[in-house]
């Protein structure tokens, strides 16, 4: 099969999954971001008063199949599942400074991930993850997100403004969100350094960044922000770009990063 096709087949197979992940987890993801009570969403849903939450029956399975992926497959579940990191993608698209932003910035910025994920394990485990806001028992989708913004306290508003912020900051620079803030992002980037397979530049890789600028996270395979998406590997004129386990590291990959 020809490189191209092989870039094809994956990015149908990239498609297939989002669009399964939408249907599954969609309203979960909605619902933890506009509903959810707690500091911290999505962890605490098993003490949450909201029966009708979808996280009420997901969210155990969703976190481990979240963790088991990421040392598995490094940040794939931000390339293959996440409903905001497939907004991220979109917003991606029409992004204004698209390539603009790079280097020294790019580099920085990208500590704001881990420093949210050290927040939210501070209001976790030293907190107990309190409650910001009123949990609203009505299962609505429109209404109880409305209710939730009507009872809400002052820290669940900041936080829901400074992730709504974050999020329509990818209009501007491309995922924004996923790359310098996400928390979900940070913890994944770290299991990342011991998952088991992740795409990387061989060998013999010419430095040529076509890969770079493929990317819509501009990165390159298992640098920073890589997500095993693959949708760089049919644009490599040397097809440099490799799926490799663990054990099949490359000296590229070694001084690279
Ligand atoms: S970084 Fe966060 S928001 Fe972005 S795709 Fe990954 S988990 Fe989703
Ligand atoms: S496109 Fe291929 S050759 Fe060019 S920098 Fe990326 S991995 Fe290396
Ligand atoms: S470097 Fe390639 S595999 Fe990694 S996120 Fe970018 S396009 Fe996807």
């Amino acid at each position: 099969m020809s490189r191209s096709a092989k870039g094809m087949r994956l990015q149908w197979t990239r498609r297939i999954i989002q669009a399964v992940s939408l249907f599954c987890l969609a309203e979960f993801s909605y619902y933890g971001i506009f509903r959810c009570p707690f500091a911290v969403p999505y962890v605490s849903c098993a003490n949450c008063p909201v029966v009708q939450c979808p996280g009420k029956k997901l969210w155990l399975l969703v976190l481990l199949g979240i963790l088991a992926s990421g040392l598995l497959f490094g940040r794939a579940f931000c390339g293959y599942s996440c409903p905001v990191g497939m907004l991220n993608e979109l917003f991606g698209k029409v992004a204004v400074f698209k390539g603009k932003i790079s280097g020294g910035f790019a580099r920085v910025a990208g500590f704001g991930k881990y420093l949210a994920a050290l927040v939210c394990a501070y209001l976790f485990f030293a907190m107990h993850n309190p409650r910001w806001a009123v949990p609203i028992r009505t299962g609505e989708f429109i209404k109880s997100t409305l209710l939730t913004f009507e009872h809400a306290f002052p820290l669940w508003l900041a936080r829901t403004f400074i992730v709504l912020g974050a999020l329509l900051m990818g209009l501007l620079v491309p995922y924004f969100f996923c790359r310098f803030v996400c928390p979900t992002g940070g913890v994944l980037e770290v299991l990342k350094r011991f998952s088991l397979f992740r795409y990387r530049m061989a060998d013999n890789c010419t430095d040529c960044g076509i890969c770079n600028r493929v990317c819509g996270l501009e990165t390159r395979p298992a640098l920073d922000n890589c997500t095993n998406c693959g949708e760089c590997k049919g644009a490599c004129p040397v097809n440099a770009i490799e799926l490799k386990g663990a054990a099949g590291s490359c000296a590229k990959q070694q001084t690279d990063g």
